[in-house]
């Protein structure tokens, strides 16, 4: 890196280093302050935020809106547990299912919670229901597919560094590819397959968009062969890719939808699951639940998050912008080897970084960019994603792209 870091970055990355788990390999910075699309380090360098918290912050940092919502329940009231009935859950389940047309909600906090409660939901229909024998209901999940951190989530992952040293591994799932409907309907042929589990697009794994047409003929596949189709939205919802929903670009409507992420905008864990009354009723009182799930914070978060994504036009802004970065990005992409691929929707969006004759790779580009005044990660070696908060102006992004170009063009 060719600036110094300041002794109070420094500071920050040592303690972090000493005393905290080195489960995460971040970029040598150090955020103390975020407003919108912006974001500062603690000497005060100021940055644009081209990841969002993996889309949590869709809505910007610090939404006003957002921060009042959740200042004025945090006076009022923040947690009951589900022992009682509290004033915010029942106006926050109508919101959501009013908005995303359906039955049913369930709140859970964390993303790899609510996906758990999708994996319990459909098993538990797929005994109930569908009539699979007891403790032999398959889920059908996909390669590169990213779910979560639980060991029931990882059972199903086809990434090493999820799975090293963390077996014994949850049985139920089969593997199938990505984009393979041949595969999948084989896969759904089986009678004890409960549900197909799928991210529209796969963010993680590195934005990778599937052909058009896949969605349509999953659930068509899942209707045909009574299989629920589980949509992991939890990166792809809250109008990330320039739709309220991923699933939308195809008409798709999942049978179950799990949400997490931009729901609270940022401010709080907050996830849930959607579906219809014959799946969510399989789950009786005392057989699943969290302490914090559904509590009122949450809930007033949530709809002011959801609300702001449709008050301030969001999900179309990130189809404009999102059109005009991936014009932006194919235009240097001719003048530089650099780049081999650009893709994505909406701002949910990925180049790929061939590596230089003299070894720089996708993270020293990120490392420049952070001295640039812009923020992105790699991921898997050779990616990096691009993921600004949807409320980016034209002016913004058009600046970023220059900071991007000129990055680039210097490697
Ligand atoms: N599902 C998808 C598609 C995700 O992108 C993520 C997080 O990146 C998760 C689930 C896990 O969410 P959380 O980190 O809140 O558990």
């Amino acid at each position: 890196m060719s600036t110094s870091i300041s002794s109070l970055s420094h500071q920050a990355m040592a303690l972090e280093d000493q005393y905290g788990a080195h489960n995460y390999h971040p970029l040598p910075v150090v955020l103390a302050k975020g407003e919108g699309v912006h974001l500062w380090d603690v000497e005060g360098k100021h940055y644009y935020d081209f990841l969002s918290a993996y889309s949590a912050v869709n809505q910007g940092h610090c939404h006003p809106r957002i921060i009042q919502a959740l200042t004025e329940q945090a006076k009022t009231l923040t947690l009951t547990s589900r022992a009682f009935y509290n004033n915010r859950l029942g106006e926050a389940e109508r919101y959501l299912c009013e908005l995303f047309g359906y039955d049913k909600a369930l709140l859970m906090n964390s993303g790899a919670e609510a996906n758990e409660t999708a994996i319990k939901l459909v098993r538990k229909w797929g005994y109930q229901v569908k009539g699979i024998p007891n403790n032999e209901a398959i889920i059908v999940a996909v390669e590169r597919n990213f779910h979560g951190r639980t060991t029931g989530i990882i059972s199903a992952s086809t990434d090493p560094d999820s799975r090293n040293n963390f077996g014994p591994f949850m049985p139920g799932y089969q593997i199938i590819p990505y984009n393979d409907i041949p595969a999948l309907e084989k896969a759904l042929s089986h009678p004890n397959v409960c549900g197909f589990w799928v991210e529209p697009i796969q963010g993680e794994a590195g934005v990778y968009v599937p052909d058009d047409g896949y969605l349509k003929a999953a659930q068509e596949l899942c209707t045909t062969y009574n299989v629920i189709l589980m949509m992991d939205e939890i990166q792809t919802g809250v109008g990330r890719t320039g739709k309220l929903l991923a699933s939308q670009h195809e008409g798709v409507h999942p049978d179950l939808l799990i949400l997490g992420k931009a729901l609270s905008g940022g401010t709080y864990p907050v996830s849930c699951v959607l579906t219809s009354d014959e799946v969510m009723l399989t789950i009786q009182p005392g057989e699943h639940g969290s302490t914090f799930g559904g509590n009122p914070l949450a809930c007033a978060v949530l709809m002011e998050s959801l609300q702001v994504i449709l008050d301030e036009d969001l999900i179309q802004n990130a189809n404009q912008m999102g059109e005009l970065f991936r014009e932006r990005m194919r235009a240097l992409q001719s003048k530089t080897p650099l780049i081999t691929t650009v893709r994505g929707k909406g701002l949910l969006n990925a180049i790929i970084i061939q590596p230089t004759a003299d070894g720089k790779t996708a993270w020293d580009v990120c490392m420049q960019l952070m001295e640039n005044g812009l923020l992105a990660k790699p991921t898997h070696g050779d990616i990096i994603r691009f993921a600004p908060p949807l409320i980016i102006t034209e002016e913004q992004m058009n600046e970023c792209c220059s900071i991007i170009e000129k990055t680039i063009l210097a490697f």
